[in-house]
């Protein structure tokens, strides 16, 4: 003890002349100090023992995320998606592929505006033109990155851009070093890099990177790989690129076998420092890898995985939510670390085991990804303060001049329901998505049953103006009349794809949100869209008439045609 060793010292003191008490106090004092600097030294060697990688997170929801058919983000939808992604942790946005279109190179720019933590990146095919469109668009980003891939399997090589393995690397070589003398931050990815040859794989990552890479990612572009085959690709490539400049691994990973996930945590198991996908795992065909997985994956097993993120993990549910309202695609309620069922515990046996001890069968708290368990829910008695720190709490962001609608909504829906839940509120934002401030909204709807059972509606739809329309038709069914009528107002090549309805919430009080997915037949573009309201006839009748606004805007020209990379030339 530090008193006993103060004592012992303190013997070859003269006694009579200094005051005992304080010279121990002195020793100990200094004894203090000495173990505070052991104690502090300790803490460094074990920081440094269990110094952990660091793995960035890479959103691409704005661009791969994109080509989900049916979602069609609006530029203003895509910046405030980039907001939330950045308050999520995301350190890499891939904002868009600016050669695309005019469209795609506007949100670009405009999120390199806002963006001030993440870096911003765009697409580019090996094209210089493609590089130069990203160089332009973000021009005014912060931290500014660029993305150059070229396909290198041997079907994309023979069907796609018809080039023979030397004159691939003659094009990595050329276009990563025009990228690089534009950007010091460039990523090269091996389209298909997962059903290439893993002695091609090697040369062509070694060609980006002694042009300068400073990322390579390894995209299985198809969803086609395993995890102990993706483990031997990055073993191998990790262990034999060489570089005169730091090189971080990544990886992107698509689901078609339902590996997406296993196969990201593979790669990043296996050097990877950088992880791309999409939030909801969104994206074409079966989508992306879900960030979301990956990052509370790596949260929940950091024993396995050791690896450290920036992800704020408990804004994770605010940034699902935004993204399935922008994109029209509701997450299932069984999907892991977002889906609605995750949580909540219908069998008694495990409720017992829940309450006793959460984690015998829950290893996700609901407060790790932001579930507020404990939020009140707004009534009739709110106010407005109320009403805003609620979307302040929910991550919806509002102009001033916009919340005063909202709340007047909010007030409507008060009136008829006891208790405003947060699943309210989220349903009525999404309800204001589609902007449409001088066209025809829904009003009213009437229905009859006719005398051989066929029913026929007359819906009323109103514009800024005051103006208001009446358009009647028959159906064999309510739904079908109510579009009939609808399809008489809009009067275009519009085909009902898919319809479906939901409750918002639990309880005979719940509002109904249906989704609809309508194809412009005239360009082949599919829009998602939604409509909310008690009844559910008039949630079908809102649905229906703003997906035909899409239709209408996109006619008009209002909305960009979507293009992918996969619809120009692979190079030119
Ligand atoms: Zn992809």
């Amino acid at each position: 003890m530090v008193s006993k060793g103060a004592t012992g010292v303190g013997l070859h003191l003269d006694f009579s002349e200094i005051d005992l008490s304080q010279t121990v106090s002195v020793i100990e004092h200094d004894l203090e100090v000495w173990k505070e600097f052991f104690l502090i030294g300790l803490c460094i060697l074990e920081k440094e023992l269990s110094m952990t990688r660091k793995v960035e997170f890479f959103d691409t929801s704005l661009r791969d995320g994109e080509q989900t058919p049916g979602v069609n983000f609006s530029i203003k939808e895509k910046v405030a998606i980039a907001k939330q992604l950045e308050k999520w942790g995301i350190s890499v946005i891939e904002a868009g592929f600016p050669a695309a279109s005019p469209d795609s190179f506007a949100a670009v720019q405009e999120i390199a505006k806002v963006i001030t933590k993440a870096s911003v990146t765009g697409l580019a095919r090996s094209v210089k033109s493609d590089i130069d469109a990203c160089y332009e668009a973000l021009k005014d980003a912060k931290h500014p990155q660029i993305h150059v891939f070229i396909a290198t399997s041997p079907i994309h090589r023979e069907f796609k851009l018809k080039k023979s393995k030397e004159e691939i690397l003659e094009a990595v070589k050329e276009h990563v070093s025009y990228a690089r003398s534009k950007f010091d931050i460039v990523e090269f990815s091996p389209e298909d890099a997962t059903r290439t040859e893993l002695d091609f794989l090697f040369q062509v990552v070694q060609t980006a990177v002694d042009a300068g890479a400073t990322y390579i990612n390894i995209p299985d572009t198809v969803g086609f790989t395993t995890p102990e085959e993706f483990a031997n690709i990055f073993d191998y490539l990790v262990a034999n690129v060489t570089s005169d400049h730091k090189v971080v691994f990544g990886v992107h990973c698509h689901d078609d076998l339902g590996m997406a996930t296993a196969n990201s945590l593979t790669a990043i198991k296996h050097g990877a420092g950088r992880v791309q996908g999409t939030i909801n795992g969104i994206g074409e065909r079966a989508g992306n890898v879900a960030l979301e997985e990956v990052a509370v994956a790596l949260e929940i097993r950091q024993d396995y995985y050791q690896v450290e993120t920036d992800i704020v993990l408990n804004e994770t549910i605010n940034t699902s939510e935004l993204v399935s309202r922008f994109s029209g695609i509701p997450v299932p309620k069984n999907k892991a670390v977002v889906g609605g069922n995750a949580f909540s515990h219908e069998s008694g046996i495990h409720q017992d085991g829940v309450l006793k001890n959460p984690l015998t069968y829950e290893i996700i708290t609901p407060e790790l990804v932001g579930v507020k368990s404990n939020s009140l829910p707004l009534g009739k008695l709110s106010g407005r303060h109320a009403f805003v720190e609620k979307l302040k709490e929910l991550a919806l962001d509002f102009a001033e001049s916009e919340i005063n609608d909202l709340f007047a909504k909010f007030k409507v829906l008060a009136d008829k329901k006891n208790e405003v839940t947060d699943a309210d509120i989220r349903a009525l934002i999404a309800g204001t998505t589609v902007e449409n401030p001088e066209g025809f909204h829904f009003d009213d709807l009437q229905l009859t049953t006719n005398d051989d059972h066929t029913i026929t509606a007359d819906v009323q739809l109103v514009n800024g103006d005051g103006e208001t329309v009446s358009c009647v038709a028959e159906g064999k069914g309510s739904v079908e009349a109510i579009f009939n009528a609808i399809d008489q107002f809009f009067n275009q090549s519009v085909q009902l794809l898919s319809y479906n309805i939901e409750a918002v919430t639990d309880g005979i009080d719940s509002q109904a949100r249906v989704l609809v997915a309508v194809e412009n037949t005239d360009t082949d573009t599919i829009f998602n869209s939604s409509g909310i309201d008690f009844d559910v006839l008039k949630a079908s009748a809102i649905a229906y008439i703003h997906a035909n606004t899409f239709v209408q805007k996109e006619n008009a020209g209002e909305i960009g045609h979507q293009v992918s990379y996969r619809d120009l030339p692979a190079n030119n």
